[in-house]
């Protein structure tokens, strides 16, 4: 595995490297090594204030005045660019990750690219109309940006979730402040460098690395920043709440999930045995919309859950820079206590260990590794149907019809995402619409694009990323109104 020198990194305001106001830096580490791998500033109110005022300033100057299509064309360089240093940035994601670098490489970093690219056509299309209003008058309506926005990432996606919410921003005429999970700053930053490269003006896109709750919280208060789009934890989200009310500010919220992957006995099983699998433990189980309540039929489980034991039993963790590592390490000590905790309290509430359930080893006795766990005869009470674990944890609970199946799934706080695996297509649609979740995948799990929108029902949040609907929430309209009166 390799090692690496300590990177020093300093926060990016007004395209401008700059030391923490107070000179403080935290550490970030790689979980696959358990090594420092960087040192990055973390900042306080001064840089807080500094990063408000180059934004503001980029608003009312170059970036305000630049042409919607000359915009665009910047925000589609951004893709380009990161295409071009995709090994580069992978290899980062991956180090402060822990995520297999063909996740990195194929997945992420295109897909974030991507997302730049798809919102660049956006940026020259966004308008207002004309409204046939009562009265002589002309009245139109203008769609203009919302201002400054403050970006807050979790650690599990760290690029990708950034440019959800950067390239909308940007496309729509806003400024930005990333506030990327203190885990994993490395890719916000390189996006910094791409976006001095690309000749983005000064105080466009800002990076203050520092803890959430500290510098997040400093950011959601701040009466200079517009919006916040937060993508992390519901109970963050409920402080983001809190905090962001004194201002009133526009805000978004991307939370957690238990999301429900039904499969029904009349399914493909193995496709749908695929589906379960992946669902899980796709991301090392640290997806936000992780398949990781299975619900199936009495009548197929037993055999179904064997033969979900038996793939995980296969899925052995190794290095995440190895190309042909599919199961990574869990991203942090933080969270891999977090996984074995949930393990140690399912096995005391008496859901029956069928797969994993302990550390793993490498073969280097380093790094927060994790057995691909699945939990048989799990109750919807239990600890493990209701919290969300966000590690490589499945927990299977039986259904006896299609109305228990929906109630089970809908027995949830959250809502983020749902799957039904079938072969009868009235009963796949019937379901889909009863599932109180803002996405479902029928015969299907994990797949996502730009143009589809994604975001929570319930306590996963309110607000949509991707597609158009993620432009509303970076726009404002205004109305209009000339008297023509003679
Ligand atoms: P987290 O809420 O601890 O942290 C997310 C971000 O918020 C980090 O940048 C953190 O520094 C910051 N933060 C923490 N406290 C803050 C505060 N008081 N004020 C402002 N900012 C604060 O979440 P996490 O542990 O990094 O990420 C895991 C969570 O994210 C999981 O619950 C997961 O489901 C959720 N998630 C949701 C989605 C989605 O699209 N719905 C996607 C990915 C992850």
């Amino acid at each position: 595995m390799a090692t690496t020198t300590v990177m020093r990194k300093q926060l990016f305001i007004n395209n401008e490297w700059r030391d923490a106001a107070r000179g403080q830096t935290l550490e970030v580490v790689n979980p696959a090594t358990e090594e420092v791998i960087a040192e990055v500033a973390s900042a306080d109110r001064a840089d807080v204030d500094a990063a408000v005022a180059a934004a503001r300033a980029a608003l009312d100057g170059p970036w305000g005045k630049l042409s919607a299509r000359d915009r665009g064309r910047l925000v589609w360089k951004i893709g380009e660019k990161l295409l071009e240093k995709a090994d580069e940035i992978a290899r980062l994601e991956t180090l402060h990750n822990g995520k297999p670098i063909f996740e990195s490489r194929q997945i992420e970093i295109p897909a974030a690219a991507e997302c730049f690219q798809y919102y660049a056509g956006w940026a020259d299309k966004i308008h207002g109309e004309t409204v046939p209003v009562k009265g002589n008058y002309l009245t139109y309506t203008l769609r203009e940006p919302v201002g400054i926005v403050a970006a807050i990432v979790p650690w599990n996606f760290p690029l990708l979730l950034t440019a959800w919410k950067v390239a909308p921003a940007l496309a729509a005429g806003n400024t930005v402040i990333i506030k990327p999970a203190s885990q994993t700053p490395l890719t916000a930053l390189a996006l910094a460098e791409v976006a001095t490269e690309v000749g983005l003006p000064p105080g466009v896109l800002n990076v203050i690395t520092g803890p959430g709750s500290s510098v997040g919280q400093m950011l959601v208060e701040h009466p200079g920043i517009d919006k916040i789009a937060f993508t992390g934890d519901t109970s963050t989200g409920r402080q983001i709440m809190k905090g962001s009310s004194d201002t009133l500010k526009r805000i978004t919220l991307e939370l957690g999930g238990k999301s429900p992957n039904i499969v029904f006995p009349d399914a493909d099983l193995d496709a749908a045995l695929r589906g379960a699998t992946m669902g899980i433990f796709y991301g090392k189980g640290e997806v936000c919309a992780a398949g990781s309540r299975l619900l199936v039929d009495k009548s197929i489980k037993s055999e179904f859950i064997d033969k979900v034991a038996a793939r995980a039993k296969t899925m052995a963790p190794g290095d995440p820079l190895d190309p042909k590592t599919r199961l990574g390490a869990v991203a942090s000590k933080k969270q891999l206590d977090t996984d074995l905790r949930y393990i140690e309290i399912a096995k005391q509430e008496g859901a029956q260990l069928v797969a994993g359930g302990g550390r793993a080893d490498i073969g280097t006795g380093k790094g927060y590794f994790l057995q691909p766990t699945v939990f048989d005869g799990v109750t919807p009470e239990m600890t493990i149907a209701r919290e969300e674990i966000f590690g490589p944890v499945l927990a299977a609970i039986e259904f006896g019809d299609v109305d228990e199946a929906i109630a089970r799934a809908n027995d949830s706080a959250y809502g983020l995402a749902a799957a039904v695996w079938t072969k009868d297509i009235k009963k796949a649609h019937y379901v889909a619409r009863k599932l109180q979740a803002g996405t479902v995948w029928i015969n299907t799990y994990n797949v996502y694009d730009t143009a589809a929108p994604f975001g929570g029902y319930k306590q996963s949040g309110f607000g949509r990323e991707m597609s158009l609907h993620a432009l509303e929430h970076y726009t404002q309209v205004k109305s209009v109104w000339v008297d023509l009166n003679q």
